[in-house]
């Protein structure tokens, strides 16, 4: 079973890598939804959110914001930045090796989230919000 992320960190498969250490891994994504587009992995094997140690998360989300930070300096700055992780198949999820990725938005760059909002009363918000809270202490 080969996963082409543990390849990469491995060396053994290309990248265009922006950093490096330790834990996490940042390089460029192969098909870029907005110009800038890369992604932060884990250099431990996770196949999304509920695998992926605590730990690791925290470091790829910290990578990540700091990637953003970047971007958002400097010259050629980004107007704005997304973050954005698909955690399972119907969420967009296409590489199985959890992944954050971190985009330059720039106005005009065609990049959208398409999503309807919906305008749910209290009540609803409120039991959504209960049967939630007990699994979380
Ligand atoms: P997702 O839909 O969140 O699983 O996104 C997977 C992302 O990985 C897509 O944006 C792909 O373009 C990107 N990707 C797939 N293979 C590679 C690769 N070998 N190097 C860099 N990015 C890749
Ligand atoms: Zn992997």
């Amino acid at each position: 079973m080969s996963c082409i992320f543990c390849e990469i960190v491995a060396g053994r498969a290309e990248a265009s890598v922006v950093h490096e250490d330790d834990d996490v891994m940042a390089f460029m994504d192969i098909r870029p939804w907005t110009s800038g587009h890369l992604l932060v992995v884990p250099k431990r094997h996770a196949v999304g959110l509920a695998d992926l140690e605590p730990a690791d998360g925290q470091k790829v989300f910290a990578t990540g914001q700091r990637i953003a930070r970047v971007m958002r300096g400097g010259d050629s700055s980004a107007e704005g930045v997304n973050l954005f992780l698909a955690d399972g198949v119907v969420a967009g999820q296409e590489v199985f090796h959890v992944h954050l990725h971190v985009l330059p938005r720039r106005r005009g760059d065609g990049f959208g989230l398409r999503g309807i909002p919906r305008s749910p009363g209290r009540a609803e918000l409120d039991k959504t919000a209960a049967a939630l809270r007990p699994l979380l202490r």
